[in-house]
């Protein structure tokens, strides 16, 4: 099923990210875990890829097993940095083959080392340009990437806002957006994407924090920014993970429910594999957000209008 269907159909989709493990028995660890999840309901599980191609095909097969043998449906990121069309091209077909329906659209970071151009050929640098392509060539449902606070490339928000018109200008029909710890980042990103035209939905992704090493390097890696208190919360647990582990899943909880009663259409989570955070957030959530909310039903759809001012046009 395409993820726009979702979006436009449901009240509210809780989706996940993965990345492909390296072992055969993580991977079998990992399915556990997505099966686990399962039972709170999310729509779609997303599989991270990387730019130097080495994964590529786990990032499809697992996406393929999530769909088919675990009965959720899922989503295949696909970077385009110093790839070919004909490569791109090649992953397309793959993915195709294997029945996968989503396709994440990313620039991707270039691998260490690597040029951005591979000679005598035509290489693709920009997601827009993916997007364009995938259009082109197939019929996936695609979604792209979003900066709500600039990116580390380019920290100019307004320059970030145009390109992301870019991708929706040439057929991402959602946007996920890099993770963030002050959720006026996100409700500042969403009202400006609408002035400037963008009108499909804008999915806050959140990471529950689960070191304090980790989210100092996600952070740098994202542009992201820590709020000062939640700084302070970090240098005073320093390296005592479980209970860095505790504070994320309180932060993360506080930051859900905001998102929520504001009527976000949906949360994507960055698990990084695990499942303890999740669940423990979502049991947090309670039965108001959670499974109820899930249904198909359009008895338990929450009314849009001028009560949601963040997602009134989307
Ligand atoms: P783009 O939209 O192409 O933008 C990249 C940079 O180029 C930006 O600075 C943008 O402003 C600029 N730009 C865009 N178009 C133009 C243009 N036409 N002219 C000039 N400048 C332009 N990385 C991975 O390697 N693997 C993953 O699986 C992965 N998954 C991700 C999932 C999510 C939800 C998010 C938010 C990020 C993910 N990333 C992943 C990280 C992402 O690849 C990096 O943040 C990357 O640097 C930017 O990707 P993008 O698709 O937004 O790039």
């Amino acid at each position: 099923m395409k993820i726009r269907e979702f979006y436009a159909r449901l009240p509210l989709t809780y989706s996940f990210e993965v990345f492909p493990p390296k072992t055969d028995d993580e991977i079998r660890k990992l399915y556990d875990t997505i099966a686990e999840l399962k039972a709170w309901g999310p729509r779609f599980v997303s599989v991270t890829s990387r730019p130097d191609r080495s994964q590529r095909d786990k990032t499809f097969q697992i996406a393929a097993h999530v769909k088919h043998n675990l009965g959720i449906e899922s989503m295949a990121h696909l970077t385009c940095v110093a790839a070919t069309e004909d490569q791109i091209c090649q992953d397309l077909d793959l993915a195709r083959v294997l029945g996968l329906e989503n396709i994440l659209a990313l620039s991707g970071d270039p691998p260490k080392g690597s040029t951005q151009s591979v000679a005598g050929e035509r290489t693709l640098r920009y997601a827009s340009q993916l997007v364009a392509l995938i259009k082109q060539r197939s019929d996936f449902g695609i979604g792209v990437a979003g900066h709500p606070e600039g990116h580390s490339e380019c920290p100019d928000k307004d320059k970030v806002l145009r390109d992301l018109q870019r991708k929706v200008d040439a057929g991402a029909e959602f946007v996920i957006t890099q993770l963030f710890f002050d959720n006026d980042h996100f409700y500042d990103f969403v009202e400006r994407a609408q002035r400037l035209g963008i009108h499909v939905p804008i999915i806050p992704g959140i990471l529950p924090i689960l070191s304090t090493a980790q989210v100092k390097r996600f952070a740098a890696l994202s542009g992201a920014t820590l709020p000062p208190s939640l700084e302070r919360d970090l240098k005073r647990l320093g390296n005592d993970d479980a209970e860095v582990q505790k504070l994320g899943i309180d932060y993360a909880t506080q930051q859900c429910l905001d998102l929520l009663e504001q009527g976000v259409l949906g949360i994507h989570f960055y698990s990084l594999n695990r499942s303890a955070s999740v669940k423990a957030i979502f049991k947090n959530l309670g039965p108001r957000w959670t499974i109820a909310q899930l249904t198909d039903n359009p008895s338990v759809s929450r009314s849009r209008g001028p009560d949601d001012p963040t997602l009134r046009d989307l």
